[in-house]
């Protein structure tokens, strides 16, 4: 963080703040890991409140201090109340107000200092404070680079857990090409306040229902190749999902099985979301492949390099043959 950076933070703080603390919708664990890492750095203090866009995966109730975040979805009143009284608004793991879904319009007419702290490309122009850099593993490694830098003193085993499980969720256990070894210097760091590392790892993997495993089976027998092109792709219907009791987070990784197979660069997995009237897509990539271009000209997304998401609003068949057309033209426009 440079020195004017720090400035402005330190001046923020100098005195007690109401802070508002908001991950992007359905937040994964370096949103809510971030989110609530913050929560305990502030929370001597400060009145900090964490509120989500809507629910997310029971899979993260164990991280300390989320039975705090509040739901704007369930709790509406009462979270307009403290954006009302907010002096700042942390966004924390997106930089599009899109991202926030309902909570967009909330930020936009504040009149609370926003800080951005993000990982992603491209950050749109909307916070007072923007720390944001694309090169970075995970919003948790900045948030610990945030906290290090204002008071270091402050690092705890509740802040070291919550940042620990974004950082090993957003690099796939250290292992994704944005890993660095400053990351696993922050993830060796953090151990040291007593990190239990493998109820993290049993937590964050080996947490789930018989069905979600059925789920998996489904999802990776239903995966096809598009002909002497590196791409393969597979779909999870609405009934798939009802058959199989499907829960918010239980398809979390599943899309990355396709880059498994030798020879694939790119693998993509079509969620149907009847109720939303949408097919969530997710995309992931590797070597040259840019799924994020791709996903932002086609499907309406964006992300990073080797891991994007995109919405169609067609059907599931209708969304699985534009796919085909759109990826055969962006390969032979990119890569040929
Ligand atoms: P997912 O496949 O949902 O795990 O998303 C992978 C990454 O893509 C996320 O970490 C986000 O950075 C990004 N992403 C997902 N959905 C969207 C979207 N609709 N618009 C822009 N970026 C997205």
């Amino acid at each position: 963080m440079n020195e004017q950076i720090l400035n402005n933070i330190n001046d923020i703080f100098s005195k007690k703040r109401n802070i508002v603390l908001i991950p992007h919708s359905s937040p994964d664990a370096d949103a809510l890991g971030s989110c609530l890492a913050l929560y305990h750095f502030f929370i001597d203090n400060n009145n900090v409140n964490i509120i989500s866009p809507n629910e997310y995966t029971d899979i993260l109730n164990f991280l300390p201090g989320s039975e705090d975040v509040i739901v704007y979805e369930n709790y509406k009143e009462k979270s307009e109340n403290l954006f009302k009284d907010a002096d700042v608004i942390f966004t924390l793991d997106f930089n599009s107000l899109g991202r926030a879904r309902n909570l967009s319009s909330l930020i936009t007419e504040s009149s609370a200092k926003i800080i951005m702290i993000d990982h992603h490309e491209n950050p749109d122009n909307y916070a007072n404070i923007m720390i944001s850099d694309s090169k970075m593993s995970s919003t948790c490694e900045m948030v610990y680079d945030f906290i290090y830098a204002v008071d270091n003193e402050k690092i705890n085993n509740n802040i070291a857990t919550c940042l620990y499980t974004g950082i090993v969720a957003d690099t796939g256990s250290f292992r994704f090409p944005s890993t660095t070894s400053k990351t696993l210097k922050v993830g060796s760091e953090l151990i040291t306040y007593g990190v239990n590392i493998t109820e993290i790892f049993e937590k964050l993997y080996n947490n789930f229902q018989f069905k979600r495993l059925k789920l998996l089976g489904l999802t990776i027998n239903n995966f096809k190749k598009i002909d002497e092109l590196p791409v393969l792709y597979t779909s999870i219907s609405e009934q798939d999902q009802f058959i199989n009791d499907f829960k918010k987070g239980d398809s979390e990784g599943f899309v990355n099985f396709g880059l498994s197979v030798s020879g694939i660069l790119c693998s993509v997995l079509f969620i149907e979301k009847k109720d939303e009237g949408i097919i969530k897509i997710s995309f992931r990539s590797k070597g040259d492949f840019k799924v994020n271009i791709f996903a932002a000209r086609y499907f309406n997304g964006g992300g990073h390099k080797h891991a994007s998401g995109g919405v169609s609003k067609l059907s599931l068949i209708e969304t699985e043959k534009k796919f085909i057309v759109d990826i055969k033209q962006y390969i032979k426009e990119n890569y040929e």
